[in-house]
């Protein structure tokens, strides 16, 4: 037969193991929960990382562009910039204040690839007899 102090000792090992347990619980609840979002934030860190990738090589081809005429290329590399600014715009970046400061300057950045692209080409921005378009 059991002493109330046996007794008194089994409760409370049993409610310091059912605290523990509900603590590891809520600690695992809260990481899943973290780990989640981190997963989500991690593919909007990836998406705009895609593009900055994409807006280095355009910085690349539009230096490389060494040409005044209006050519095939040309009106790619200035399709590339429109598709890369309307891709940064309609980017969902609700919640991450943090990335907005990347794509402000991003934005800006392809802005300036696409002036200086513009220069590029004739200066009065007509095609000659040259010119592919
Ligand atoms: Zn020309």
């Amino acid at each position: 037969m059991m002493t109330n102090s046996t007794n008194n000792n089994k409760n409370s090992a049993l409610t310091s193991f059912r605290q523990r347990l509900g603590k590891i619980e809520s600690e695992f609840l809260e990481n899943n929960q973290r780990f989640q979002q981190q997963t989500l934030l991690d593919v909007t860190t990836l998406m705009l990382k895609m593009k900055l990738d994409q807006i280095k090589q355009l910085k690349t081809d539009i230096f490389n562009y060494n040409s005044p005429h209006f050519t095939n290329e040309y009106r790619i590399l200035e399709g590339q910039c429109s598709k890369l600014q309307s891709d940064l715009d309609v980017l969902d970046l609700s919640g991450r204040e943090d990335l907005r400061k990347e794509r402000k300057d991003a934005l800006m950045f392809v802005g300036e690839l696409a002036e200086k692209l513009g220069k590029k080409g004739h200066a009065d921005g007509r095609s000659c007899g040259e010119c592919e378009i």
